[in-house]
């Protein structure tokens, strides 16, 4: 029969930091990952920020006329485009991308 524990009893793990150089965590850059990348249809979106809720790594954030992913820490997962209500963001693949 194997010991239990309770979870009092379990060891401390640790604590992952989470480093911030002008409000951007270097630690944790996820944009190398990315196949695809997320293109907005500017004249067509509402501002609605849905899209900023899911994302997963905060890289969305608001411009004059729509929204902005930075790309540093995007990794393409395509929960904006999955989730924004106008379907105004399309997945393209990064090949087709000369930067
Ligand atoms: S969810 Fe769509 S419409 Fe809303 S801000 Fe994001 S891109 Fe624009
Ligand atoms: S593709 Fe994923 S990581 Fe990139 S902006 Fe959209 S939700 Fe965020």
């Amino acid at each position: 029969m194997s010991k239990t524990f309770a979870i009092e009893d379990m060891p401390f793990a640790g604590t992952v930091p989470s480093p911030k150089v002008n409000g951007e965590n270097e630690g944790m850059i996820t944009g190398n990952w990315r196949v695809r990348r997320p293109v907005v249809a500017e004249d067509e979106c509402t501002q609605c920020m849905t899209c900023w809720i899911f994302c997963p790594d905060a890289c969305i954030t608001e411009t004059e006329t729509a929204v902005t992913h930075n790309l540093k820490y995007c990794k393409g997962c395509g929960l904006c485009a999955e989730t924004c209500p106008s379907k105004v963001i399309s997945l393209v693949p990064e090949l087709d991308f000369e930067d």
